[in-house]
């Protein structure tokens, strides 16, 4: 069949993934849709987070080409037949991806959905499709893959904006700053007066401090290793930093809190900091792990842990509340962010991986 015929054939650029580690290269590819169910969306910009980068980091032969991306801000272009509440021209901003059915999603819990890892990370459809089956490459990472010109996305993981926002700039709400501020605002639900640890400056991390001081907490404490982060942090509303490779975190913190802290956030992944998550929680406290595995298991006293996702976020109601914070001047995500052309993803990849850039977004195309 001649696809150029085809109306539901579009020919994309996308950033593939075809080797371990990288780099990634932009190709031609053709993308079909959108189904009855999906709306076929421009990209503007892109984030990018340290999901991808582990993804590119530990790709194997055997999973095939993939488009990774998963933080895609754009414009609707085409919009399937049962598609609900946008139409082409609107911008949007996408988020994850969740099945709709599944009793955590029918109570509003979207980010606890059964088939979250399928939703997510199986690089198809619910139903097993792709649609960049025809360039034998898979995308629909978070129900987008958003390193590319194109792609398709649903209203369970698309929030409509008002177009006299920075599109581009919109991009990071739909993963890292909601997975920071959520945990703050929705799984924690810290309270003024409350005190709270976050180690790891990093855009997780930071979107975590400006959460607190919304939230009102009394003590903020940002820990890291970079001097330059954690002024940042001061700067974003931490009450007090710790660079952990001069200080004692575990003695500063009993100074600064008496007790120790309300929560902990742990976002390094390291084995040492979790554990030192638990020695500075008082004994009502909960350590909040973001970076997934193991969790400490049984804690001492009344202390918890949990493992959160996507900062318990439902995108439709939360990304709209981070955008009225930011315009409101509470929520200066916008210092996070560092832009770089598409054409640059390799670059700032490896910058996000030095710690140069703290928030990469990628300039797709002009709103
Ligand atoms: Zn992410
Ligand atoms: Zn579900």
């Amino acid at each position: 069949m001649d696809h150029q015929a085809d109306p539901r054939i579009h020919g994309i650029e996308a950033a593939v993934l075809r080797r371990q580690g990288g780099p990634l290269r932009i190709e031609a590819l053709e993308l079909e849709g959108p189904r009855d169910d999906e709306v076929l969306v421009r990209l503007v910009g892109s984030g990018i987070c340290h999901t991808d980068i582990d993804f590119r980091d530990s790709w194997s032969a055997a999973d095939g080409p993939l488009v990774l991306g998963h933080e895609g801000a754009g414009v609707v272009e085409q919009v399937g037949a049962d598609a609900q509440g946008v139409k082409p021209g609107d911008h949007v901003v996408l988020s994850f991806q969740s099945c709709g059915q599944c009793h955590p999603c029918l109570t509003g819990r979207p980010a606890r959905c059964d088939r979250f890892m399928e939703a997510n990370f199986g690089f198809a459809r619910l139903d097993g499709s792709n649609a960049l089956r025809h360039s034998g490459v898979r995308g629909h990472f978070f129900g987008q893959s958003s390193f590319a010109s194109h792609t398709l996305a649903t209203s369970r993981n698309m929030v409509k904006v008002d177009k006299e926002l920075p599109l581009a700039l919109l991009a990071p709400l739909g993963c890292g700053l909601q997975t920071g501020a959520g945990t703050v605002l929705n799984s924690l639900a810290v309270r003024p007066g409350q005190s709270i640890a976050i180690f790891g400056a990093g855009a997780v991390g930071l979107a975590a401090v400006m959460a607190a001081a919304v939230a009102g907490a009394e003590f903020i404490i940002g820990v890291d290793l970079n001097p330059l982060r954690l002024e940042l942090a001061r700067e974003l509303g931490a009450t007090h930093v710790i660079n952990n490779s001069r200080e004692n975190i575990a003695t500063r913190i009993r100074r600064i809190t008496g007790r120790g802290v309300d929560f902990v956030l742990e976002i390094t992944g390291s084995p040492r900091m979790l554990l030192l998550a638990v020695q500075v929680l008082n004994p009502h406290g909960t350590v909040a792990l973001i970076a997934g595995g193991n969790g400490p298991g049984a804690l001492p006293g009344g202390r918890k842990s949990i493992n959160i996702i996507q900062g318990d976020a439902v995108p439709q109601r939360f990304i709209p509340q981070l955008i009225d914070l930011y315009r409101a001047g509470q929520f200066p995500f916008d210092r996070l962010v560092r832009f770089y052309d598409f054409k640059e993803i390799n670059q700032a990849i490896a910058d996000a991986k030095q710690g140069y850039a703290i928030k990469p977004v990628l300039r797709i195309s002009e709103p």
